[in-house]
């Protein structure tokens, strides 16, 4: 007798549930996505205890007649894909059919659904229709999973508290509210709002309902395309910056995407201007032609292959370089809300210098039911340059706005320069700033083809372990582009006979050390750019005056003049600010000066 059976469909759509719903989010995450393949224009989501007992989606889409609402339920059902062809041109969000049976195999299920005469509602619990019985003519489809995994119990254990259930869903529907703006968005979960977004489609408007309004008012709109992409979106202020990485948020052809490669080459992008233990808050558009990327990876589908990632790479890191080497100005020091009656009356008092400032701060909160409008428009209108002519305008008031003039007056501790100008004043962090000077000088000489190099007098000689020795002899080539010249010296050990000119005497032994742990560590992830960027910021900090040094007026004006000069003047080498703005009015502010003129 023959022992191979065909599972029945109950069965094999429960084995399918283990890889398409393993928790909640992803329940939540098949039902969005449905409900926005099916055109909705407002989809709210409804949860109970973090949706661990009930899961409700709401849309207003186009519905299902009678007999799709109950062949949608069986295994392979799709109304997406119908040929293979279609497989390489997807542009919808689900394709596999396999999103419904799965949830309806563990779950108990209840679909409300109409095209807008008598409706339909299905009940299925564990896989099993229970009746099917005619609805109201409500346009559009209701679909309430209850009690997830009731009849799995291995994987309800699974599931964590409600609190990370709940954390899931919420930074998945803030995913899906940032890739369609356009659709009107509302989480709630045991009747409380978590998440309401307006559907105008503005995208700065939906990070601002996300983030908050500090986060969108320091937001840099970005646009740029090559052959194969297009991409736009808002890149957040370096100084705006998290802990985790989740905030980088690429959104290829109105998918959310979770790509680790994108979200490296965004945060690289950023080196220097912030900390490297931080991470931006980017939102990034992109959209390609269907037929070069594969979405056909997992079935949760979070990630995408693209068959021309350099050119998007490239495309990306230019466009963020651009806007932060152009945009960034000096951070300016922002009093608390409570103030801002303040500013207010001294309006009409400080010159147009202030204005610019002003402008920037004054995005006013928005009101429910007014039209959203942007008040800083000034600030974002400036980003949206972009044919050559224009670029070369904004190229030139750069100069002047990115680094203005300004004038030490003295020194506190040793440390911080004070600097004052009609507009207000400037504290600068000496150390941070001579870092950053130090690493732009030598970034230039590490630019050139070929550096000059020195050769040692008493040449240097490393003893390493056979294995060590294995992996660095395979590395060699590190060595020879960093200009370190290498001899093989007896059983595993080296001799170093010349190092390039940007090494400081003194330095040597201790750099190249480190130079060759970092390849034997890093083996074949050896990344020779990333780590030079790490040999120059540590040769800069250690070739930077310390604090507590005394220095005379003019010494600190040449300071500033040599910041002024560097294409990042504001952050040190590690990503700290090398100076703050404090404007007049901000001053004034500080201690409750109203209504005369600063001289006074
Ligand atoms: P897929 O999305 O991969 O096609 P699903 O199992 O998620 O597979 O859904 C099966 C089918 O049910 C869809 O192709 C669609 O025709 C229909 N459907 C599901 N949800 C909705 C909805 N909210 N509105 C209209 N049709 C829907
Ligand atoms: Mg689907």
């Amino acid at each position: 007798m023959a022992n191979i059976k065909v599972m029945d469909e109950i069965l094999s759509n429960k084995i399918a549930a283990g890889e398409v719903v393993e928790r909640c989010v992803s329940v939540v995450k098949e039902l969005v996505e449905n409900s926005i393949d099916a055109k909705a224009t407002e989809i709210t989501i409804n949860l109970q205890e973090a949706g661990t007992k009930e899961i409700r989606v709401i849309d207003n889409g186009k519905g299902m007649d009678h007999d799709d609402a109950v062949i949608c339920f069986q295994r392979h059902a799709t109304s997406k894909l119908l040929s293979e062809d279609d497989l390489f041109r997807i542009n919808t969000l689900g394709f596999r059919g396999e999103a419904l049976p799965s949830i309806a195999s563990v779950s108990e299920v209840i679909l409300k659904t109409s095209l807008g005469n008598v409706g339909t509602i299905v009940n299925i619990k564990g896989g099993i229709v229970k009746s099917i019985e005619n609805g109201d003519s409500r346009i559009g489809t209701i679909m309430t999973v209850k009690d997830l995994f009731y009849n799995t119990p291995a994987r309800l254990k699974h599931m964590k508290s409600l609190y990370t259930e709940l954390a899931n869903i919420t930074e998945y529907v803030n995913k899906i509210a940032l890739s369609y703006p356009n659709i009107k968005f509302t989480l709630t979960n045991n009747d409380s709002v978590i998440l309401k977004t307006d559907g105008r489609s503005d995208l700065l408007k939906t990070i601002k309902d996300i983030y908050g309004l500090e986060v969108a008012k320091k937001m840099f709109k970005v646009s740029k395309s090559n052959n194969d992409y297009t991409i736009n979106g808002y890149i957040g202020y370096p100084e705006v910056n998290r802990t985790s990485r989740n905030h980088m948020i690429t959104i290829v052809n109105g998918r959310v995407v979770r790509n680790s490669e994108l979200n490296r080459t965004i945060n690289d992008s950023y080196h220097s201007y912030k900390p490297d233990n931080r991470y931006p808050i980017v939102v990034l558009e992109i959209d390609v032609d269907p037929s070069l990327i594969d979405v056909n990876i997992h079935p949760t589908k979070m990630d995408i292959k693209f068959s021309k990632m350099d050119s998007l790479i490239e495309l990306i890191d230019k466009m963020i370089k651009e806007v932060l080497d152009k945009k960034i100005i000096v951070p300016v020091f922002e009093s608390k809300k409570e103030d801002n009656e303040v500013i207010d009356n001294l309006n009409d008092k400080i010159n147009e210098k202030h204005d610019y400032y002003e402008s920037a701060l004054n995005f006013n909160e928005v009101k429910e039911d007014e039209p959203y409008v942007l008040i800083n428009e000034d600030l974002i209108v400036k980003h949206d340059h972009c044919d050559c002519e224009k670029e070369i305008v904004v190229e030139e008031e750069k100069e002047e706005q990115r680094f203005p003039k300004m004038y030490p007056v003295g020194l506190i501790h040793g440390t911080f320069i004070v600097c004052q100008n009609d507009t207000g004043m400037y504290l600068i962090d000496e150390h941070a700033a001579m870092e950053r000077v130090n690493l732009e000088k030598i970034e230039k000489q590490m630019k050139q083809k070929k550096h000059d190099t020195i050769a040692l007098l008493v040449p240097i000689t490393m003893e390493l372990t056979n294995a060590e020795y294995i992996i660095l002899k395979q590395n060699m080539k590190a060595l020879e582009e960093l200009d370190i010249e290498v001899e093989e010296f007896g059983v595993n050990s080296i001799i170093i006979k010349s190092h390039p000119t940007w090494i400081k005497k003194d330095y040597e032994e201790v750099i190249i050390r480190r130079i060759i742990e970092t390849i034997i560590k890093e083996e074949s992830n050896f990344d020779i750019d990333k780590f030079l960027r790490s040999i120059m910021a540590m040769a800069a900090c250690k070739m930077s005056v310390r604090a507590n040094t005394n220095i005379s007026l003019l010494e600190m004006q040449q300071i500033i003049d040599e910041l002024a000069k560097c294409n990042n003047p504001f952050n040190c080498a590690h990503g700290r600010p090398t100076m703050i703005f404090y404007p007049n009015y901000e001053l004034l502010k500080l201690f409750k000066r109203t209504g005369f003129d600063i001289k006074n």
